[in-house]
């Protein structure tokens, strides 16, 4: 009987958890079953309500590492214990394919440098056959990830950004923003990017990690007042190349200005900064002649010095605002010289200041940020690649003052990392900031879960500048906009019908909304007969995967689904698609509504050192190179245990392997623990209920004080995850199974289980009751964590021991808190008792006893109140403190009192309860405490040999014990045998006298040999 019913236990359940072996077990068992569809289409059809819910698109343009994970992991979660709870959520996939960003991965591998180079070299046609081949290669790598994490996400109702039927419902949004006057088309400075060749709208500025410590030229330079002897305006930059492009100097209305004489010069510099600037110039001998205020510096014309080398300028010169001084608020008094060149092609405020005086704009730039014919002598030169000119015509010209070097934060390309440049550019732009109140209104009402990534999304919000949505790019969703080459008017097209419907020619049948293909098609103008061109510009893409909401569903499933119920992405979505999904939204209901009812932004994933997981720094791991040899349910719920989601979590391996692995393998074991002894005993879980275990009066105290801590975990677990504190959720949970159910609770049922006396049957079979419903209910508030280690164990037990469960976990209701098993003043009853044990346990390390070895008395001094509920548990105080008798009482009794003075007893107290241990052994107690010593070896030998608890050994043998020993041991060999669960025990003097397999242990310093055979 051992031999058969340890085979078919092995197969089953291994002895050690082996998290591996399960998961590629699950998973066939899920693909074979088809259980995440059957899942899906029984929702659909039975659930308690819908929660919307659609996907944040992961870009396909590399492969996913643990950051992506830990975001996955969480939606999961989400997804899974709302279906539990009843729910049909729409847990689609959806993929990110267009844009820059993959853009720039095939220009990486087609080996190009730039988009010119990529235009001349690859095509249009081909660059957009790459990057399809590109998405579906980084495609099967995110599939992959995501079958090994077990995330029960739809493939198959996957959406792509790419395709013409999403590209059409995301021209809705820009029909609707049309219609409205919202899209419009400017002439604005921008944030140009040299590397990618194209503009940049604002929320990628701030983009997390694009300010980097860059070094600029310091240039210090002067510039004659026109007309004058010896005055000079003293100005600071950072830009040379943009002296360039000047027409204006600024200076403060309100600010004092000084002259300041240096040699036989003036120099006028605003008064605060004369002492600092001086210095900064290392000029000594200096003076105050005069001072005014900024507001009479007005009009002032200089010369400006280049009109010899820039024809464009001399010509401007003439313009009578251009090269004069104006008085703007935004000019900073408190850094370098208070008086700022202004240059309208390269800033944002310069350029607001030219169109607001009607000053033309210059900016001679080509796509690549070099000068153009217009900029003269500076023609073909990149921008930054002419500081260092600008900076030697001035001092040919004697008005270089100071060329230094600064290091400073500059915003780069959060992409390329090239340093971005300021460029006045002809763009589309959306004018979201004609409708920020709204778009605040609606973000207002929005829960975040978390007050620091909510207050930094709605103030990163308030800054509402308009959305310059227009690339220059290829790879991307077409701006359907045509303009009349004739007359300059503009058309719309809001899809694909309409425009074949209008093209001239008709397109070939490998057409799709996507360049060069589009910009083939030609239309004619309604209102002059002329050709119509489309505007060449594809869209920024933000907008492409901010449009997922009413892109990705029907109409009919957008009103279903949309405003999803709850979304969670990276903390870096602030400025990206939590933003372009709010704006998009607005823009195509006109309420003051988000798309999203919750949004929960998570914190970024580190390396183990806390550092930013990068290409350079080698540090990146890769999903799917993880999950070959780590656990995806270790992995899981390390991720969601470690840190609240919004904060940064620094991902370590061997932090990992440690703790998680030890939770999980608990609940394991305890699992295993509950099926092999109900097994053996015969039980049968529709027979043997809670119910009946009730109703035949067959629970103690300890298992109502389990079901009712069970009920408390449920409570504030799910309590826990509707706040999305997800690590709080999950400390409660571990607590409950390593803590109450595996450390104090089994403990104080074992020794009822250890015998097979018919007699007590009935209540080894209520206790079996108890942790089948403990342990079931455990897992099932797992599921959403550890998908694949509750499957397991819900497949190998209970669905195994009752047939009539549901296919799968998943199917399972999540649980609720029955208030009728909750027993609060039993739970406070057993906390007062867990305290008393505990002081036993300090009481023991006082006196070097180890727990193992009985002794015989202890007396408890307490309130009335809590003697009263340790007398009610005083079988289990006992069994836990391993003393034979308790003896209660409000104050010490005299008699023990003298005895504590001698040294016999020995006393720990805290909270009220003083305990008092009898610290004498006298034989017996001696014997019994060497028995449980040796019977401990057993187990572990028991152990070791791969014995299931339930298995009965035949013969135990001890061998090397002294007489002294032998004796004390003499009368406990039958209790011992009864311990072990084996028939007999043998005591041999030494190893010599039978011939069995020895195994050697130490014992207080002395070598003890056990056998089994
Ligand atoms: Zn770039
Ligand atoms: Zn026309």
């Amino acid at each position: 009987m051992t031999a058969k019913s340890k085979a078919s236990f092995d197969t089953l359940l291994s002895m050690d958890y082996r998290p591996l072996e399960i998961e590629k077990e699950i998973r066939e068992f899920w693909e074979k079953n088809r259980i995440q569809e059957k899942l899906m289409e029984h929702r659909e059809k039975n659930n308690v309500g819908v929660l919307g819910w659609v996907e944040g698109p992961p870009t396909l343009n590399g492969i996913p590492h643990v950051g992506h994970a830990r975001g996955r992991v969480m939606k999961d979660l989400w997804f899974r214990w709302r279906t539990m709870q009843g729910y049909f959520v729409p847990f689609w996939a959806g993929w990110d394919c267009q844009g820059l960003p993959v853009e720039l991965e095939v220009e990486k591998l087609l080996g190009v440098k730039n988009k010119r180079e990529l235009l001349e070299r690859v095509g249009e046609e081909r660059f957009v056959e790459e990057c399809k081949k590109t998405i579906m290669r980084y495609h099967k790598e995110w599939v992959e990830a995501d079958r090994k994490l077990g995330m029960f996400i739809d493939q198959k109702k996957a959406y792509w950004t790419y395709t013409d039927e999403y590209i059409e419902r995301e021209w809705q949004y820009l029909k609707r923003a049309w219609e409205q006057g919202l899209l419009e088309e400017g002439y604005y400075v921008v944030a140009y990017c040299p590397g990618c060749q194209t503009s940049l709208s604002s929320a990628e500025v701030g983009y997390e990690g694009s300010y980097v410590e860059v070094e600029d030229p310091s240039l210090y330079f002067k510039f004659k007042v026109a007309d004058s002897r010896d005055e000079y305006f003293l100005i600071w930059t950072t830009m040379p190349f943009t002296v360039i492009t000047d027409l204006m100097l600024a200076v403060h209305p309100e600010a004092e200005y000084a002259k300041v004489q240096v040699g036989n010069e003036k120099w006028i510099m605003v008064k605060q900064r004369v002492e600092p600037v001086m210095q900064e110039l290392g000029i000594k001998d200096y003076s105050v002649v005069e001072t005014v205020i900024g507001r009479s510096l007005e009009g002032v014309k200089y010369d400006y010095p280049f009109k010899d080398l820039i024809p464009k300028q001399a010509e401007l010169d003439k313009h009578p605002l251009v090269h004069r001084v104006v008085c703007e608020d935004f000019v900073d008094v408190n850094t370098a010289t208070g008086v700022v060149h202004l240059s309208p092609g390269n800033g944002e405020e310069d350029f607001v200041a030219a169109q607001k005086r009607g000053v033309p704009v210059f900016a001679p730039f080509d796509d690549e940020v070099k000068f153009t014919s217009e900029a003269g002598f500076f023609q073909g030169v990149f921008a930054r690649d002419a500081d260092s000119m600008v900076i030697e015509e001035l001092r040919k010209r004697g008005l270089l003052v100071k060329a230094d070097k600064i290091r400073h934060e500059y915003p780069t390309c959060w992409r390329s990392h090239h340093k971005l440049v300021w460029l006045a550019r002809r763009e589309y732009f959306l004018r979201t900031d004609r409708i920020n109140d709204k778009v605040l209104a609606a973000a207002e009402k929005v829960e975040y879960f978390f007050e620091a990534p909510k207050n930094r999304f709605l103030s990163f919000l308030k800054e509402g500048k308009p959305w310059c949505i227009s690339r220059e790019r290829v790879w991307g969703a077409p701006l359907p906009i045509w303009v009349c080459e004739k007359c300059g008017a503009k058309t719309f097209i809001a899809s694909k019908k309409e425009l074949l419907e209008k093209a001239l020619e008709k397109p070939p049948p490998n057409f799709e909304l996507h360049k060069p293909w589009i910009d083939r098609v030609k239309i004619r103008c309604e209102k002059c007969g002329g050709i119509m061109h489309r505007e060449p510009f594809v869209l920024d893409t933000w907008h492409n995967s901010g449009a997922s909401p009413y892109a990705r569903f029907t109409d009919e499933e957008f009103a279903r689904y949309v405003p999803v119920a709850f979304l969670t992405e990276g903390i870096d979505q602030t400025r990206g698609w939590a933003n372009s999904l709010l704006l998009e939204h607005v823009i195509l209901t006109g309420k003051a509504e988000a798309p999203y009812k919750a949004f929960l932004f998570q914190g970024l994933t580190q390396d183990a050192k806390g550092r930013k997981m990068s290409k350079s720094l080698g540090n990146i791991i890769e999903v799917n190179k993880l999950l070959e040899k780590a656990s995806a349910d270790v992995c899981r719920f390390y991720m969601l245990r470690k840190c609240s989601p919004i904060d940064f979590m620094n991902f370590d391996l061997n932090e990992m392997n440690r703790r998680p692995y030890q939770v999980l393998a608990t609940l394991y074991h305890l699992n295993r623990f509950f099926v092999q002894n109900a097994e053996y005993d015969g039980f049968n879980p529709q027979r043997h209920t809670l119910e009946w275990a009730k109703n035949n009066g067959l629970l103690k105290k300890p298992d109502f004080w389990l079901l009712s801590r069970l009920q408390k975990a449920i409570g504030d677990y799910t309590a826990n995850l509707e706040k999305c504190e997800f690590n709080t959720a999950l400390a409660e949970l571990e607590e409950f199974v390593v803590e109450t159910v595996s450390r104090l609770y089994v403990p104080m049922i074992r020794k009822e289980l250890w015998t097979d006396d018919p007699e007590t049957l009935n209540r080894r079979l209520a206790i079996y009751a108890t942790l089948w419903h403990v342990l079931k209910t455990t897992l099932l508030l797992f599921n959403p964590v550890t998908p694949f280690l509750c499957e397991a164990l819900y497949q190998k037990i209970y669905r195994r021991l009752d047939p009539t469960l549901p296919e799968s976990v998943n199917f399972e209701k999540w649980p609720e808190v029955d208030e009728s098993l909750r027993n609060r003043a039993l739970e406070e009853e057993f906390e007062t008792m867990l305290e008393c044990a505990s002081l036993v346990y300090s009481a023991r390390q006082k006196a070097k006893l180890k727990r193992r070895w009985p002794l015989r008395k202890m007396l408890v001094v307490a309130s009335e109140k809590d003697c009263k509920a340790l007398q009610g548990l005083n079988d289990v105080l006992l069994e836990l403190a391993n003393v034979k008798e308790a003896l209660y009482a409000e104050t010490l009794p005299e008699g023990v009192k003298a005895e504590v003075d001698a040294g016999r007893w020995v006393e720990a107290s805290e909270k009220g309860i003083s305990v008092y241990l009898d610290i004498y052994r006298d034989e017996t107690l001696l014997g019994e405490g060497l028995m449980r010593d040796i019977a401990r070896r057993v187990q572990s030998l028991r152990k070791e040999l791969g014995y299931v608890p339930t298995d009965i050994l035949e013969t135990v043998h001890v061998a090397g014990l002294d007489d002294e020993s032998m004796r004390l041991l003499g009368p406990y060999i039958g209790e011992m045998a009864e311990l072990v669960r084996a028939k007999k025990v043998q005591l041999h003097k030494n190893q010599s006298e039978i011939k069995v397999q020895w195994h050697e242990y130490s014992l207080d310093d002395k070598k003890v040999y056990i056998a089994i055979s």
